[in-house]
């Protein structure tokens, strides 16, 4: 299996899944057609299905455009059928999806809108706009209950999980982590070494969901720096684990 990330409009990420034995190709997210179409050509691969993880247009401007040059199954949540444009296989948690010879593994995570998903190839986890690198997405059509969730669900993977997410986000997010945590090591280090990468253009993705546990604000509602911070500014906040991410992320959307 070969994973080539492709940068699309202006921060999203799209991902071709090649599997070498069969020479077919998935791609996740395909925001745009061109870039897409002019990497499946350098490759020499026979491109077979697009895997939406959600309807945004971000995520699924590329559909169509794919679609007049391939026949391609196009896999996105069955609740989307009508949004994701040329859904052709609606699927849901714990079904599978195949490119080529390889399996992969369908998660529901919603919040971020109600029909997202995330596709687990081994260890890879694309998980779209619900978990980025060091942050999560808004919610649109989802509440904090479900969007704290679903973190918590993909939290259950091993700690050497790969998160492939949907956008390079992770330097402005590790600057918000900073103000909740500003005395936690691995963060300030996590951040030096994401700047670094960013000055020399290059992607902070994918990361580990070992480094998401230590630095990822949005899955360390168990912090006591946090919950202290988080008390100091809202005295009245409780402290259980929804309250929690659910203020962090009104802090976010503010930020
Ligand atoms: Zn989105
Ligand atoms: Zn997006």
């Amino acid at each position: 299996m070969k994973i080539i990330q492709i940068p699309l409009l202006r921060d999203n990420y799209g991902y071709l899944i090649i599997c070498q034995e069969t020479n077919r190709a998935g791609i996740i997210d395909p925001s745009e057609a061109e870039p897409v179409l002019r990497r499946v050509e350098q490759e020499k691969i026979a491109l077979t299905a697009i895997l939406n993880t959600h309807h945004h247009r971000d995520h699924t401007g590329g559909n169509e455009g794919l679609l007049s040059k391939h026949k391609l199954k196009v896999y996105g949540h069955k609740s989307d059928l009508g949004r994701i444009p040329g859904l052709t296989d609606g699927v849901d948690d714990g079904d599978e999806v195949q490119i080529g010879e390889l399996r992969g593994k369908v998660l529901f995570i919603p919040g971020h809108t109600t029909g997202h998903l995330a596709y687990l190839f081994s260890n890879n986890l694309f998980c779209g706009d619900t978990l980025f690198t060091a942050g999560c997405g808004r919610l649109f059509d989802g509440t904090p209950e479900q969007m704290h969730a679903s973190p918590k669900k993909l939290m259950a993977l091993p700690d050497d999980t790969k998160i492939y997410c949907g956008h390079e986000y992770t330097e402005n997010n590790l600057r918000f982590a900073k103000t909740l945590e500003p005395n936690n090591q691995k963060l300030i280090s996590r951040f030096d070494r994401v700047q670094t990468l960013r000055s020399r253009g290059l992607p902070t993705v994918p990361a580990t969901m070992e480094e998401e546990k230590q630095t990822n604000p949005f899955l360390r509602w168990d912090s006591k720096e946090i919950q202290t911070h988080l008390k100091a500014e809202t005295p009245d906040l409780r402290l259980d684990p929804v309250s929690i991410f659910a203020r962090v992320r009104k802090l976010k959307d503010a930020f």
